[in-house]
């Protein structure tokens, strides 16, 4: 991956909102990564850790606190007019749920081609409508589709809709936020699936959000593990998995069941419980954020922020242990 383009390069991000008259709450608070061309990273974490909103960030939903994202050598936070514009185009967003983040009272046909319109890549009605066809049938729906209205559909061809709306503006970077958390899981394989041979075929780049390790794996290149608006580790899928670091993915990986009794009943006698709650990011506490749920720490974990160090090629973790 390293010799392709970095896409998206995203370095000291920070993202506080104000809770109340004198509290910041601190949802992304310094997370440096980059992302490759035709890459996948995944950014997964419990809910409340700021995944999301560092991917909203990423795309300039969000304004920024401080630090830097650069889409392809410039400052999303800074684009303006005819720029903003291209950005918006190039970069589009896959949203969680299908059900809310799609209009019930426009028909799927005008729900893809709204992006069509606005970014006038349509000559005339007739391209237009080839159009919802062609990403239609891309994502495994078809022209018979079009005319319908969401609430006729499931939440896995909901999903699809959302998928076809972003591709329908021929984008170049997909922010896939959760996209599969909502759906059964007998459809989450297929959506998966969908996305990486999309990817393939068009050659997008994608930061794929989620709150558990389990469907990441099969999607991402590298995935960036965060906890309380830090990057606690970042490395290549198969290295998380093969030789998780940080305490907190050692917790996460051991939390995902294996369909096997046999191997469960050994790993049960192992398994690595995440003790106690996540603590509030309005007063996230000094030194390492993990070190009440964390049974190696010692008193530098109180007084010491551990920084996200490289401790084997392309392996980052933050922890004192390394
Ligand atoms: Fe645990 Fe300390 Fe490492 Fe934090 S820095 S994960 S508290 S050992």
């Amino acid at each position: 991956m390293s010799e392709k383009p970095v896409v998206l390069e995203v370095s000291h991000l920070k993202k506080y909102f104000k809770a109340g008259a004198n509290a910041v709450l601190k949802a992304v608070d310094d997370v440096t990564f980059n992302i490759h061309e035709g890459e996948t990273l995944g950014l997964v974490g419990e809910s409340g850790c700021g995944k999301t909103t560092c991917g909203r960030t990423c795309i300039a939903l969000y304004d920024k606190t401080d630090g830097m994202v650069k889409y392809k050598g410039q400052d999303v936070h800074t684009l303006k007019g005819k720029e903003l514009k291209a950005f918006r185009k190039d970069a589009q967003m896959i949203f969680q749920d299908p059900y809310a983040s799609l209009n019930p009272r426009m028909t799927v046909a005008d729900i893809i081609a709204e992006g069509i319109d606005i970014h006038g890549l349509a000559a005339n009605h007739k391209e237009r409508t080839e159009k919802v066809y062609h990403y239609l049938d891309l994502v495994g729906l078809n022209k018979e589709h079009a005319n319908r209205f969401v609430h006729e559909f499931s939440g896995g061809q909901r999903q699809r809709i959302g998928i076809a709306r972003a591709l329908a503006v021929e984008p170049k970077f997909i922010m896939c936020d959760e996209p599969i958390s909502a759906l059964d899981v007998s459809i989450q394989a297929q959506i998966v699936n969908l996305l990486i041979r999309l990817q393939k075929d068009m050659g997008l780049t994608y930061l794929f959000v989620a709150h558990d390790l389990s469907m990441v794996k099969h999607i991402s290149d590298r995935i960036a593990v965060m906890y309380l608006g830090v990057v606690a580790e970042l490395t290549t899928s198969a290295e998380l998995y093969d030789h998780p670091l940080h305490p907190y993915t050692q917790a996460l990986l051991s939390a995902i069941p294996i369909p096997d009794p046999e191997i469960e009943r050994k790993r049960s006698a192992n398994r690595i419980k995440l003790e106690g709650d996540v603590p509030s990011p309005i007063n996230p506490p000094a030194g390492c954020r993990f070190k009440g749920r964390c049974k190696y720490a010692t008193e530098l974990c109180d007084k010491q922020v551990p920084e996200l160090k490289e401790v084997s090629p392309g392996h980052f973790v933050a922890c004192h242990l390394y």
